[in-house]
């Protein structure tokens, strides 16, 4: 029986981002989410698309008569099915046509997020194991006997060797297997093979990300308020819908909570995903998911191998694991019955794309969740300001670990000016506080992490005699000096540049070097204690997919005393032996000019601290800062969520920021700074109008802000930066003004444009 299917062609254009007909030939198996292969185009082309329907020929009679369509004997036949399975689920399409319509994004984009990349394009293939098996088990004596000669001894000592071994374990064997036990016989097995003697098999197998090592799997008995969490989960989970919020502190059991709900979402019969941020999807969290639920798990992240990604994604596809975890993508996993959505930390930046589509991991979790018909369960010590609002109010279910486990205390945190510091005679980068304690954490054989949030040696380079700070020639922005490559470095493109003996601006030999990064922390330390041993974690020492696991591994034998990093050590690590954190300057993410940088302040000092004292041990925690009065590090220092909170509220409130409003940002860019003014002018008057007829008399109020111009970091890579920075008021209307501007910019492309971001994660 014929059929005819419609096809999204795997090609990422507006101009073809539509669906078409083709003819599914007699004896061809074609589903709903098949990934074909099909003629394209006047050349008929071959290109690979995606099943979006099946018809049968009357239903695509019935369409026809009202959509002008091409009958069945005018279709091109599809080539053929690609992969055996259907690669894309109902729920993916349906989701990726919200995405479409939420994001203005092609329909291919969004279909392309649901599928690993390797698999399109055909470049990864399934890995198949060869084996062998005796072909006729009844006759081995009998062919053991014809392979000796007269005297008894074996003709072909390798052949006679494998038939025994294959004899002997009675099982079917993989070759490599057969070649541990006999040593150089791959022209034996061919022998047998060509005698019939020995059958071969192969059987599919799946290339798995390697754990490591792995921290074993404590029983726990949870405690009071672990269990309540847990129990309101679960009738979350009964009732099929909510969100939660699961507000605890830092080494208050959460993962605990996580695993055991995903505990209780897999008996009955559920799959779960759980989202954790890419940076701390360390080799010990995944360890950890890995013990409890063993094979049951896949893995999705970045630092995967490509062959490792499709294996993990199939894994999940065909049903062998049922539990998801992984960074932002993940939460587009191809499960079928998924019972809970967990997303850790959820305050991070870093669950909202940087690329098209540009989604929010949350609001795709929303509405998988509806899908489903699933609760969504967040986690955090530091919610974000929006999500707890949400939880006051109502909208969200608070759940709540006031408490460390095992009722250990929180860190003991103690802020240090800097300036007394400096006026007192110490100009070096760590307070006398902090050396006495880093000497106090060798002497007792106890281990000390210490956070900087800028990597380099120093974060800018400039005279003494005139000022002049070096910046990088393509970009708006200074650089920073390197001393392991003995060069300076633009941490915005990557563009390198000599050392400066002289100030290229007045020629006086009087460079100086400013602002402290994690390499010259590594240095002090080095000349302050020159037989312990450090670590240094930041992304130039992280290049490769496993050298996190290896220094976190290191570090977790005690092979160090010290570990240094930026934000990568900030969370999710638990190391028993950890009693001292430091962060050696408190002051440099409060200095970035965002309406959030407070809020981040908070937050990542919260997480640092919370690495401290985490076993029996307590901790210590050394701030040191320029602005000690600041509320980010007051509330820090107290462990103070709530209040941070009310406070940062009320400031918000005041400026009519997030969450009260939202912003949104257009970027321009071009070489040409002159021509990037008037067309930026120019859209920036259309949108406007646009906006105001849509939005109405009652609308216009809602834009709080409504300007264009050159972005903070005006030039990168030589391209000059306009942004139409809006800010809109949250009501009703927010939907729709928000659908105008993805609408407009979708009817108004020019190769100024850049992109559109709601809500974005900084405005540089
Ligand atoms: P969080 O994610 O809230 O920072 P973790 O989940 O990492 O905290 O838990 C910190 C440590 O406490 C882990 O080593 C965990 O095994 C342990 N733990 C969790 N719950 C309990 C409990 N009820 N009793 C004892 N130890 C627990
Ligand atoms: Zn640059």
């Amino acid at each position: 029986m014929e059929q005819i299917c419609e096809v999204i062609i795997d090609i990422a254009h507006a101009n073809v981002d539509r669906l078409y007909s083709y003819l599914i030939p007699d004896g061809m198996t074609v589903e709903q989410g098949s990934h074909v292969l099909v003629p394209f185009g006047s050349a008929n082309r071959q290109r690979e698309g995606f099943v979006i329907r099946v018809f049968s020929l009357e239903e695509y009679a019935q369409r026809n008569s009202s959509e002008a369509g091409l009958s069945p004997a005018a279709l091109k036949p599809l080539l053929r099915v690609i992969e055996p399975y259907p690669i894309l689920t109902q729920e993916q399409i349906d989701l990726a046509y919200w995405m479409q319509k939420s994001y203005y994004c092609l329909l291919v984009d969004a279909l392309r997020l649901m599928i690993p990349s390797q698999l399109r394009g055909s470049r990864i293939k399934e890995k198949v194991e060869r084996t062998l098996r005796l072909a006729h088990p009844d006759e081995i004596e009998s062919q053991l006997h014809s392979l000796l000669d007269k005297s008894g001894k074996p003709r072909a000592p390798k052949q006679y060797e494998v038939l025994e071994t294959l004899q002997k374990t009675g099982l079917e064997m993989s070759v490599s297997d057969v070649l541990a036990y006999v040593p150089d016989a791959q022209s034996a097995i061919s022998a047998l093979i060509k005698r019939g003697y020995v059958a071969e098999g192969g059987h599919v197998t799946f290339r798995r990300p390697n754990i490591g090592s792995v921290s074993a799997d404590k029983q726990v008995i949870l405690n009071e308020a672990q269990e309540m969490a847990v129990e309101a989960i679960v009738r979350a989970m009964e009732l099929k819908s909510g969100t939660l919020l699961l507000h605890g502190v830092t080494g208050s059991g959460k993962t605990e909570v996580y695993m055991r709900a995903i505990e209780r979402c897999l008996a009955s019969g559920r799959q779960a995903i759980m989202l954790v941020p890419e940076i701390s999807l360390t080799p010990q969290t995944v360890g950890l998911f890995q013990e409890r639920f063993s094979d049951g798990i896949a893995v999705l992240h970045s630092r995967l191998s490509a062959g490792e990604r499709f294996d993990e994604w199939r894994r999940i596809r065909l049903g062998k694991a049922r539990v998801a975890v992984g960074a932002r993508s993940a939460v587009f996993a191809p499960m079928q019955n998924v019972g809970l959505i967990i997303v850790d930390e959820e305050h991070e930046g870093s669950y909202q794309s940087e690329t098209t589509p540009r989604y929010g991991a949350l609001e795709v979790a929303a509405y998988r969740a509806k899908q489903f018909g699933c609760p969504i369960l967040l986690g955090s010590a530091t919610p974000s300001l929006l999500s707890y609002y949400r939880a006051l109010s109502g909208r969200y279910t608070l759940l709540e670990l006031p408490e460390r486990v095992q009722n250990r205390p929180l860190p003991q945190v103690e802020i240090i000016d800097m300036r007394q510091e400096f006026q007192a005679g110490n100009n070096g980068i760590f307070s006398g506080k902090l050396v006495q304690y880093l000497d106090e954490c060798l002497e007792n054989g106890q281990q000390a992490m210490l956070f900087i949030n800028r990597r380099g040696y120093s974060t800018f380079v400039s005279c003494r005699n005139c000022g002049h700070v070096v910046f990088c020639d393509d970009c708006d922005i200074s650089m920073t000096y390197h001393k392991g490559e003995n060069r300076l470095r633009c941490h915005f493109c990557g563009s390198v540049k000599p050392l400066p003996t002289r100030c290229p601006a007045c020629g006086k030999p009087f460079i100086k070097y400013f602002g402290v990064g994690t390499e010259q922390v590594e240095e002090a330390l080095h000349q302050l204690f020159p037989k312990a041993v450090t670590l240094r974690m930041d992304t130039d020492t992280i290049r490769t997919k496993d050298a996190m696991q290896q220094m976190l591994g290191a570090f977790a034998r005690g092979e160090a005393q010290f570990l240094v990093g930026t934000q990568m050590i900030a969370k999710g690590h638990d190391f028993p032996n950890v009693t001292l954190v430091g962060v050696v300057a408190a002051d440099s993410t409060l200095m970035i000019p965002d309406y959030r940088s407070t809020e981040r302040t908070f937050q990542l000092l919260t997480q640092v601290a919370g690495r401290a004292g985490r076993d029996e041990t307590p901790g210590r925690v050394v701030i040191q800062t320029y602005s000690p009065a600041h509320p980010a590090i007051r509330f820090a220092k107290g462990h103070d969520y709530k209040s941070f909170y009310f406070y940062e509220l009320e400031q918000r409130k005041k400026a009519i920021f997030p969450p009260f409003s939202l912003f949104i940002r257009i970027l321009f860019s071009s070489d040409d700074e002159s021509q990037l003014y008037s067309v930026v002018s120019a859209y920036a008057d259309e949108l406007k109008s646009a906006l105001d007829e849509n939005l109405g008399k009652e609308g216009e109020r809602d834009i709080l802000l409504y300007s264009a111009s050159p972005a903070p970091i005006k030039r990168k890579q030589r391209a000059y930066r306009y942004q139409i920075l809006i800010k809109l008021l949250r009501t009703a209307r927010l939907s729709n003004a928000i659908q105008t501007i993805y609408a407009f910019a979708a009817d108004h492309r020019n190769e100024l444009f850049a992109m559109v971001e709601v809500n974005p994660q900084d405005m540089l």
